[in-house]
């Protein structure tokens, strides 16, 4: 394999070149031409005058008319220029006095600038421009001008001329396409260096429009190749983790039974089908690494508890990790009804247990007393050491980015033993998604909600009407329902939702005194918010105001009615999460989404999706068209979602044929490594599991 070749090579690249390209992502030579244009410049020709437009950027020229000195709002060297079918006006703001003897009347002009409307006719401010002689016909350029992303301290000259520079060698020397002969055949593929110089250096007649929104060919052949090196990234982590060793749990079945004659229910078909695929993976001497996605309340704690007890039946320990302290708890509570009659002890670990209570936890968990663990990072920190963990259960794993999942494993990792891992969350992810984002998971999904219960209602009213909704609550609770009032997230600000969420708690006590009213937001201490969470369990409050804290996973089947105010802040994954609080149980549900008019053309949008649909995987689709991967990740920097090219939305049709091409690529030694490394470098975190 052809060595890739450092940025330093070219030259005039010293160190403060290098620095500012490694800004850029570039180190090499063959990275430098994967720097495309965001846009390209047309100076192959020269416009008439009569013929351009406000917006147009264009080369221009004709005979100086007049130059003069105008004293406006700011002072200005005004210049007519003029050619055979109209006028312009050119326009300095910051001008040499040279300047005015340099553009003196009579002399031919060349510019190159943007026109704009201006307060007499179009105009162009501070063009680049050049004095040419009368019969100067040719322009230089021949090719369209490439306008490149930059970085600071670089200029936009600068860096043309470096991948100019850079396209020569490759030119002399070859650039290696890594995609292997039989898959460009296939797929019809242009040859890599022949994309890069049509993209650099387009040819006057190229279509701008196809480049512009990155369709042209040349374009998809390098997002797809992109998209290919991402893919192959974590098929990587995915081999490597194969190479590891794990405890296999084969199936005993014992403590299951018993575990599910206790329950007040049955499984439904698709938690059994679910289950089953995880017992496979649990039986193999390879750590498993399965997505469970399923809609809110869809039982995944069933698929969670079940793994668990093929870890526990073995004598070994199993530990089940949630984001919020809330959940954690819940789970904690949750598992110690199940467990503890099947004589197993539970042991709970957040960061609010300190002090002598902590001390005690980690004994147990080190010596191994405690067979399971719940909690939330806190699991993962300095000074816990579990007695013998082969299984991690991480719950709403939306919240985790993937950095954070490839860290955890590292973490959970005991000498030549890894834990199996059991991912589950509740937004669903578009499929598109897990192909790129997910690739080294397996996939399992509960398609199917548990018998009697019945879809949620979603109002959509403005808050206007607030009065009515209040009604609403009124009515809802006399009847003995019980309901929550959330407010949302305020620009970020943690302490502003809880204000508001505090001056909606006042209003709401004042409006309906006859409830009873608890308040639960962000700024709490964890154990107030336990305690309010608890009350509101127990029916001992009918309505419960609160902040997005309440998102994930709470369940409170009395709980029929939702009010989110100002919903129009929330993305769809989000308001679908909060939704699921509600018809949990076995009445009529409703939410009511009271927006702050006027909606924006998003907002108006997204509203109208959580009317039409419950279907999560539906409003993850949506969610991704409206807000793109980045957010619908949950968080922007997961690093892998740094496209430079490829653009998941638009390129999602390639997705199906990255996968085959992938497949193909894995039999050719040591080219999936060259792929990574020319489009991610060596810096990223996927090296390494
Ligand atoms: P998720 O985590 O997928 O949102 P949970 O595991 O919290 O859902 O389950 C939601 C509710 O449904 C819980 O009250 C749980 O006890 C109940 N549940 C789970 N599985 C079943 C089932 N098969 N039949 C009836 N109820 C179920
Ligand atoms: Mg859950």
């Amino acid at each position: 394999m052809q060595q890739e070749s450092p940025i330093r090579d070219l030259k005039g690249v010293g160190a403060a070149l290098e620095l500012k390209l490694q800004r850029l992502g570039i180190t090499t030579i063959q990275g430098l031409v994967l720097h495309l244009p965001i846009r390209y410049q047309d100076r192959t020709r020269v416009r008439a005058l009569a013929e351009v437009g406000p917006g147009d950027e264009c080369v221009i020229q004709g005979d100086i008319q007049s130059t003069d000195i105008v004293q406006g709002r700011r002072r200005a060297l005004v210049c007519r220029l003029r050619d055979e079918t109209g006028g312009i006006t050119l326009r300095f703001f910051h001008f040499a006095a040279a300047q005015i003897k340099i553009l003196s009347p009579g002399k031919r002009l060349r510019c190159f600038g943007e026109v704009r409307p201006g307060p007499s006719g179009l105009e162009m401010i501070h063009p680049e421009y050049r004095l040419i002689t009368q019969d100067e016909r040719e322009v230089t350029e021949d090719t369209l001008t490439p306008v490149y992303p930059l970085t600071e301290g670089l200029p936009q000259g600068r860096l043309r001329t470096l991948i100019h520079q850079a396209l020569e060698q490759l030119k002399i020397r070859g650039l290696n396409d890594l995609l292997p002969l039989e898959v460009k055949q296939h797929w019809r593929l242009p040859d890599l260096l022949e994309a890069l110089l049509y993209l650099h250096q387009p040819p006057p007649s190229a279509n701008l429009a196809l480049l512009e929104t990155g369709r042209h060919p040349a374009q998809r052949r390098l997002a797809l190749e992109e998209l290919l090196a991402h893919h192959l990234s974590l098929l990587k982590v995915r081999q490597q983790v194969q190479q590891q060793r794990a405890q296999p749990l084969p199936s005993m079945g014992e403590l299951e039974a018993r575990f599910l004659q206790n329950l007040p229910f049955a499984l439904t078909s698709a938690q059994t089908r679910v289950s089953d695929e995880v017992s496979v993976d649990l039986s193999r001497s390879t750590p498993m690494l399965r997505l469970v996605q399923g809609d809110v309340g869809s039982g995944k704690t069933m698929i969670a508890a079940l793994a668990a007890l093929k870890a526990i039946g073995q004598g070994y320990q199993a530990a089940v990790m949630a984001p919020t302290e809330i959940l954690a708890e819940q789970h904690f509570s949750n598992f110690k009804v199940w467990f503890e009659p099947l004589g197993i002890t539970v042991a709970w670990l957040a960061g609010k247990v300190k002090g002598k209570q902590r001390l005690e936890q980690l004994q147990r968990i080190a010596s191994g007393d405690a067979a399971l663990v719940v909690g939330t990072h806190a699991l993962f920190q300095e000074g816990v050491t579990f007695a013998n963990l082969v299984l991690i259960v991480i719950d709403e794993q939306h919240r985790f980015g993937v950095h954070q999942r490839l860290s955890l494993r590292e973490k959970g990792r005991d000498g030549r033993i890894a834990p199996h891992q059991l991912i589950m969350t509740a937004t669903p992810i578009p499929r598109t998604l897990t192909m790129t984002a997910y690739a080294d998971l397996d996939c399992s999904i509960i398609d199917e909600l548990p018998p009697g219960r019945t879809p949620v209602n979603t109002l959509v009213i403005s808050d206007t009407r607030r009065d009515e909704v209040v009604e609403r609550v009124r009515a809802a609770c006399s009847q003995g329902r019980q309901a929550y009032w959330v407010c949302t997230l305020i620009e970020e600000s943690d302490v502003l939702e809880s204000q508001a969420a505090e001056m909606a708690a006042q209003y709401l006590t004042e409006s309906l005194p006859e409830l009873r009213i608890g308040l639960i937001h962000g700024r709490m201490k964890a154990t107030e918010k336990a305690k309010i969470m608890s009350a509101f369990k127990a029916a001992e409050l009918d309505l419960l105001v609160a902040t997005t804290v309440i998102e994930v996973g709470v369940d409170v089947p009395n709980a029929s009615l939702m009010i989110i105010e100002n919903p129009e802040r929330l993305g769809l994954a989000q308001l679908h999460q909060l939704r699921g609080r509600v018809g949990r149980g076995s009445v009529e549900s409703y939410c009511v989404l009271m927006y702050h008019a006027p909606l924006s053309q998003q907002g108006r949008e997204r509203l109208r999706v959580m009317k039409e649909t419950t279907d999560g995987f539906k409003i993850a689709e949506k969610d991704l068209e409206l807000r793109g991967p980045g957010e619908v990740l949950g968080t922007r920097q997961t690093g892998l979602m740094q496209l430079r090219i490829a653009d998941l939305q638009r390129d999602a049709d390639l997705l199906p044929d990255v996968k085959q091409i992938a497949q193909a690529v894995l039999t050719h030694e040591g080219l999936s490594d060259a792929i990574i490394q020319r489009w991610m470098g060596s810096s990223e975190a996927y090296a390494q599991v």
